[in-house]
């Protein structure tokens, strides 16, 4: 086969779209002003963001005034959990989280333990999904916020946040979901999920990178974050990142546009992958759930080789996929969220994740899974002469 290009890590990252990027350069040009200044110039780069706010909002159901923008999806998450957490300190300094988090949350509950909070990290179940029991019996007078991701960037599992967000409000504790893999790839409505805060990025829905928002339910009292001039509501200072907003709105109409055809197109990807990997090559085993999952992830466990060998000879193929998740694909500490889930450690080295996106085609998995029938049938070669020579 002729070497080709297959990018397959769109869970960590997607190319900005074409019409993203036309809608973005001329806000770094001719219209380059500062949104709160009060001549022409700036008004309309203070209007372009209005209508960025409106696409974004629309993607999830909310309103446009219940958008702030961010500089990252884990700038949101830090914002949503240490603003509700200090503010909250007389209730109780009690937070509820996952063991699957990704480390935007899972960092900012360590951080939050050196302040004096306590952390509780809630398990799940072999298929990732939460353990609701667990989470109603970890629930205290002292807890002020629970957060829960709405699905999961390793294994691509969807929780059940509408059921999850019912138990919070029940008990009258903030809820947060870190909804960065979700955006684009479910229908989201924050007004059925009934969350208070939501987490988003640009970057994984063909918007550019340095750019998220964060929901913030009208008449929920979440902090300033970013001290300064009156941006955002007065409540995230800084001049905004315009050309990135206008990115963020363009690539948040195009994922409503697209939303029914995308989960259609992914999903059939993802199934055709999953089953031709099953049947060409033996001793494989899918991560997660294949129910309740997002259409463009595959999270795959090849048994007796290592993951990040695997990477290497695929890149070499010139096939982009990541071992865990992209953050600890440089270190060898075995992924939490397959540890969570019940995965061997062993099984874990041996464990990749494939992510198609908008420009992956047939032919990119066939290609791929030609590479991967040669590779791990090499790499298991390798790995049986090295274990039975004693090494
Ligand atoms: C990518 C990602 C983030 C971080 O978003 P950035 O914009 O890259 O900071 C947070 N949570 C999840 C689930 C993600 O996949």
């Amino acid at each position: 086969m002729e070497k080709r290009q297959v990018y397959l890590d769109y869970g960590a990252t997607t190319p900005v779209k074409k019409e993203v990027l036309d809608a973005m350069i001329p806000y770094f040009t001719e219209h380059f002003g500062n949104p709160s200044s009060l001549y022409t110039q700036g008004q309309e780069a203070k209007h372009a963001i209005d209508i960025a706010r409106e696409q974004v909002a629309a993607l999830i159901g909310a309103e446009p005034r219940e958008i702030f923008f961010t500089g990252t999806g884990s700038e949101a998450d830090n914002w949503a959990i240490i603003e509700t957490a200090l503010a909250n300190q007389k209730k109780g300094k009690h937070i509820i989280t996952s063991t699957i988090e990704h480390h935007a949350i899972l960092h900012t509950g360590d951080y939050l333990e050196t302040l004096g909070f306590e952390v509780t990290y809630i398990g799940v179940d072999s298929d990732g999904f939460i353990k609701l029991d667990e989470l109603e019996a970890a629930i205290r007078p002292d807890t002020t916020i629970i957060s829960i991701m709405y699905a999961n960037n390793e294994i691509g599992t969807i929780e059940p946040i509408e059921k999850i967000a019912a138990i919070a409000k029940k008990h009258g504790i903030a809820f947060h979901t870190d909804a960065v893999q979700a955006l684009g790839n479910l229908h989201i409505d924050v007004k059925k999920l009934g969350v208070d805060l939501l987490s988003m990025s640009a970057h994984k829905i063909y918007g550019p990178k340095g750019v998220g928002a964060l929901y913030i339910r009208k008449g929920y009292q979440l902090p300033t974050h970013i001290h300064g001039g009156g941006q955002e509501n007065r409540k995230r200072a800084g001049t905004e990142n315009l050309a990135g907003i206008v990115g963020f709105g363009k690539a948040a109409e195009l994922a409503r546009e697209n939303l029914v055809e995308h989960i259609e197109q992914e999903r059939h990807l993802r199934d055709y992958f999953i089953e031709q990997v099953l049947q060409q090559i033996d001793d494989v085993q899918v991560n997660g759930s294949l129910e309740s999952r997002l259409p463009g992830n595959v999270n795959i466990t090849f048994k007796y080789i290592e993951g990040e060998a695997l990477l290497l000879f695929l890149d070499m193929k010139g096939i982009a996929i990541s071992t865990g998740s992209a953050c600890s694909s440089a270190s060898l500490t075995p992924s939490h969220v397959l540890t969570a889930i019940g995965v061997p450690v062993e099984q874990i080295h041996g464990s990749i994740r494939v992510s198609i996106g908008d420009f992956t085609t047939k032919e990119d998995l066939d290609y791929t899974i030609e590479a991967l029938k040669e590779s791990v049938a090499k790499l298991r070669n390798i790995s049986s002469v090295s274990s039975s020579s004693g090494w």
